[in-house]
């Protein structure tokens, strides 16, 4: 891919070339040198020293093409991640292969306040059944990724005031060794939709993603940059309206108290965990009557408001929405281009600024930690395994 940077040592071009197999899912060898700017010759003595290591493997699939090769080259999928998640009021455990499929999910319930001491408990009881997991099936943990809401590289976070220093050092201590990265929500989010789905996903190039789930929170995706590299952008913590609902992070008046998943449950009548159960069928499960619709629609318009403010303050062409919005009618969308509307300099004006959605695949956790460990491991170029748990311990947000 142009722009990408030119690949340097040995764990720098191992990660570029493990990398595009994962945005690909597989690719042929022309192809992978290509997208790694490599010679053939240095792909091919990569490729040998990765599958020497089980990290990649090559299946017997003829390229398309006359003269071709004949080896689609993947990741191994005995490369085991864990992907932890806190979300939803819950705390998510799971372990995949590099391709996202999950063998092992642990949920526990977690309070939205959740105090650390209690969050140490639970995590500490979740480790202890998924390494009896692992430990049965002689599996060992290659690389974990935890993902928090209002994670930032500050050492505070405004939805759990927890103690960072404390946090870190607690993961080393329980993780033994096991290399864990700590990564933002949407940050996660992110990287599910940059592995996982790149044939659905609508937009290529820098663009804004914006996530509307239990949180509400954006990023700016670079296109060519690494996903650890992004910052979170907390726009569900913009206050739209003084004095209004009450958020988790302690103000009035927040986007998110208005957009979440959490508000439209209220709205709809159903309880977020039965939403969460329902996944991304769950509005079109519903008998949306013109009221529930219309007040769906004001909070549509509302976080298209949002956007707007947000946009005058860090404009960009593209916006990919992922969550509930989704998954509403097309017709519906109108109300989010009526909101910028009125908040962006200018007016919406579509020339200006394309506007396009993703479905976001509700009730997922831990899924898109998962895809965030499994794109920390390929960084890694797969070297880490060995790694102190101390130097290990990245702080990715
Ligand atoms: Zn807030």
């Amino acid at each position: 891919m142009s722009g990408r940077f030119a690949p340097r040592s040995r764990r720098e071009t191992r990660a570029v070339v493990l990398e595009s197999l994962l945005r690909s899912g597989g690719a042929f060898r022309p192809l992978i040198a290509k997208d790694a700017q490599l010679t053939e010759a240095s792909i091919s003595r990569i490729l040998t020293e990765l599958r020497s290591e089980d990290i990649i493997e090559e299946i017997r699939r003829p390229a398309p093409y006359v003269g071709g090769p004949t080896a689609l080259v993947t990741l191994s999928k005995n490369i085991a991640v864990a992907g932890i998640e806190l979300s939803n009021d819950r705390l998510s455990f799971g372990i995949g292969d590099l391709g996202g499929i999950i063998d092992y999910v642990e949920r526990m319930p977690a309070s939205p306040q959740l105090k650390q001491s209690e969050f140490e408990r639970l995590f500490g009881n979740c480790l202890a059944t998924m390494t009896q997991w692992t430990a049965k099936r002689g599996i060992s943990i290659r690389h974990a990724a935890l993902s928090i809401p209002g994670y930032s590289r500050a050492n505070t976070n405004p939805i759990f005031t927890w103690d960072m220093k404390r946090l870190r050092a607690f993961l080393a201590e329980v993780l033994e060794g096991v290399p864990l990265s700590i990564t933002n929500s949407v940050i996660a989010q992110a990287a599910f939709h940059r592995y996982s789905s790149t044939a659905a996903y609508p937009i290529e190039g820098d663009h804004l993603f914006l996530f509307v789930g239990h949180g509400v929170a954006g990023v700016v995706v670079n296109e060519t940059a690494p996903i650890d590299t992004f910052s979170p952008f907390e726009l569900g913590h913009m206050v739209i309206e003084r004095n209004g609902h009450a958020c988790r992070c302690g103000h009035k008046g927040c986007l998110e108290a208005y957009t979440s998943l959490k508000a439209v449950s209220k709205i709809i009548g159903i309880a977020e965990s039965e939403v969460l159960h329902q996944g991304d069928g769950f509005i079109e499960a519903l008998d949306l009557g013109d009221d529930i619709r219309t007040s769906l629609r004001e909070r549509l318009f509302l976080l298209g408001l949002g956007l707007g403010n947000a946009l005058n303050l860090h404009p960009v062409s593209s916006v990919v929405i992922s969550g509930w919005p989704s998954l509403m009618p097309v017709a519906d969308h109108d109300a989010i281009l009526e909101g910028l509307d009125e908040s962006l300099l200018g007016g919406f004006d579509q020339d200006r600024l394309k506007l396009s959605f993703i479905a976001p695949s509700i009730g997922n956790d831990p899924q898109a930690a998962l895809y965030y460990a499994a794109y920390c491991f390929v960084r890694s170029g797969g070297l880490e395994a060995k790694a102190e748990p101390q130097a290990a311990l990245g702080e990715n947000a």
